[in-house]
């Protein structure tokens, strides 16, 4: 901080105030020593006047002999001192002194001007007496100099006198003065200082405030003017204000990072999603990571277009999509940063989907063409192995059939959110396995069930697809004099279907997979067995929606336990 800022201030007024005391202190000061000393003239030629008069009434009296008789009665009479002095400056006789113990006058300035002929006038203090004195001496009459003198002191009283009065009038002119003065300042200043506190109003933000009127032109005109420029300004605030917090929410609310270099590479705005996909923005650019950002961001702005870059970025790697803008006119760039990773793991997934799905059409469609044109041959000859090739074209017709019946529920699943309405799990579960009881005891399988009301809010349509499927997987796994068993009941405030097997289990590598759309431990046999690779990945499906959960514990050669986990409607 500087000593200037440092300095304390003061309020206008002190400084002209200050001034105008010290002004108006001399000017008393001055006036009072002026008038003090013509005062004093004036007094002291009076005295003069006074005392040439007695001198002259006294020299008219002076006969040759008896001086000092002469000196002492014109004394008395006058109250004044008597001195005779010769041409030669000897003391001849004195009023108040015995002239022969006196020294010679002839140096006394007096003396010398009355024998110089002139009437001798001094001031001084008297050797003889030791008190100041005023003397006025004659011209000689006879070669004799009169001088008559008095005491200074006691006849100066009156003008001591007048001397306090004029000291007291002048202290009481300056004080009145200092006074005055501190009232014309204070309305002379008082309008600025007004003016001020409404200047500062307005700076902190109180706009509506009225500008003070001012009796002075200027000073009412500038308060207006103050208050009109604040208030524009204000309105210009308030909308510029505006505009940056929508862009500012606007920013904040999308999901691509969105970060804007100005020319020195500098960070001058980073969204939240930037920070979110990045994990944080530095300062700047050469700080940036994955490294291809700062490339995009470099290459815009050479080129001038903008600039796309893919890049891995953290752990586990996300993949992002960086769009670099360079702005016309200027070195800056906006740098866009979507996330694509899981865009891009719907496509594979998408595309995956797309090849097995293909794929496990085209292996029953091969089978009826090639069956088809064998039985056209077997007919043309009238051979009886046709009705072999009829049945294999069933066989795979009906897995046709399976297949797109599964991909039809799946696609359905997916597209729809189902209506989830009360109902009671064990209710849909206890219909599913009367169905199935035909089947297992066609296979020798023993199908036992345990149902307790499960109450839940679901879709029976898709709850009963997901039984199904889950039934039907246990039948195709679980060998002749095997058994499989079906609970459901409300365990932990959740609705639980447990199917458990005894069938031939689940190899330990296979069992985190067998949910995956297309997956099977054993492709073949599953095809064989009218498995579709699909059953699974709905029962996970519709668990899913349901806000729920399915695993599988398994042990190959023992057999399986599949769980499915609903919330359970209290
Ligand atoms: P699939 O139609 O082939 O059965 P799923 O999705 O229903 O397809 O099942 C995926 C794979 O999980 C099956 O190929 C099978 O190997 C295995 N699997 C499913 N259920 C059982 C079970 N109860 N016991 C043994 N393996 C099973």
């Amino acid at each position: 901080m500087s000593s200037r800022n440092e300095r304390k201030r003061r309020p206008l007024p002190t400084i002209p105030l200050v001034i105008g005391a010290l002004l108006a202190l001399i000017l008393v000061v001055v006036t009072a020593i002026l008038v003090d000393r013509s005062l004093r003239a004036v007094w002291l030629d009076d005295l003069d006047a006074d005392l040439e008069r007695l001198a002259l009434v006294a020299a008219e009296t002076l006969d040759a002999t008896g001086h000092q008789e002469w000196a002492t009665g014109v004394s008395r009479a006058g109250a004044v001192r008597v001195t005779l002095i010769d041409a030669g400056g000897v003391v001849l006789a004195d009023s108040h002194q015995d002239p022969a113990i006196m020294e010679n006058h002839g140096d006394r300035p007096e003396v010398i001007s009355a024998l110089s002929g002139e009437v001798g006038v001094a001031t001084r203090v008297s050797v003889s007496t030791g008190i100041e004195q005023r003397y006025v001496a004659l011209p000689p009459v006879d070669g004799l100099v009169v001088r008559v003198s008095t005491s200074t002191g006691s006849i100066a009283e009156d003008y001591r006198r007048t001397q306090g009065v004029i000291v007291r009038v002048s202290l009481l002119v300056a004080l009145a003065a200092v006074v005055g003065m501190a009232l014309l300042v204070r309305r002379l200043v008082r309008p600025v200082a007004v003016l001020a506190d409404h200047a500062q109003a307005l700076a902190r933000g109180r706009l509506d405030t009225d500008p003070p009127r001012s009796p002075v032109a200027e000073l009412d005109r500038l308060g207006m003017a103050l208050t009109e420029i604040a208030r524009d300004l204000g309105g210009r605030m308030v909308e510029a204000e505006r505009a940056s917090g929508t862009l500012e929410f606007v920013l904040g609310a999308i999901p691509q990072g969105t970060i804007l270099f100005d020319s020195e590479d500098r960070v001058v705005y980073a969204n939240p999603a930037a920070r979110q996909i990045l994990g944080s923005v530095p300062e700047a650019l050469g700080a940036l990571t994955p490294f291809q950002l700062q490339t995009s961001v470099r290459e815009a702005r050479e080129g001038g277009v903008p600039v796309v870059r893919m890049a891995d970025h953290g752990r586990p790697a996300r993949r992002l999509r960086a769009t670099a803008v360079p702005f016309e006119g200027d070195d800056r760039v906006l740098l866009v940063v979507v996330d694509v990773t899981e865009r891009e793991r719907l496509d594979a997934m998408r595309r995956d989907f797309v090849a097995n799905a293909s794929h496990e059409l085209k292996t029953p469609v091969a089978t009826i063409i090639a069956a088809s044109e064998a039985i056209q041959i077997a007919l043309s000859r009238d051979d009886p192995s046709a009705v072999g090739f009829a049945s294999q074209i069933e066989t795979s017709a009906r897995q046709l059939d399976r297949l797109v019946n599964d991909l039809l529920d799946l696609s359905r699943l997916e597209q729809e959110t189902p209506d989830l309405l009360p109902l009671d799990l064990s209710q849909i579960v206890g219909e599913e396995v009367g169905r199935f009881l035909k089947r297992a005891k066609d296979n020798g399988v023993t199908l036992v069930a345990d149902l307790s009301k499960a109450p839940i809010l679901g879709s029976r349509r898709d709850l009963a697809a997901a039984t199904r499927n889950l039934l039907d997987n246990a039948l195709r796994h679980t060998p002749r004099g095997g058994e499989v068993r079906v609970d459901v009941g409300v365990l932990d405030d959740q609705a639980v279907l447990i199917l458990t097997d005894t069938g031939e289990g689940i190899p330990t590598r296979d069992v985190g997979r067998v949910f995956e759309r297309f997956y099977r431990v054993d492709s073949a046999r599953s095809r064989t067995t009218g498995g579709t690779g699909l059953g699974l990945a709905i029962v996970r499906h519709v668990a899913e929606t349901h806000g729920g959960t399915v695993g599988v514990e398994s042990e190959l050669g023992r057999g399986s336990v599949f769980t499915v986990k609903i919330p359970h409607r209290g």
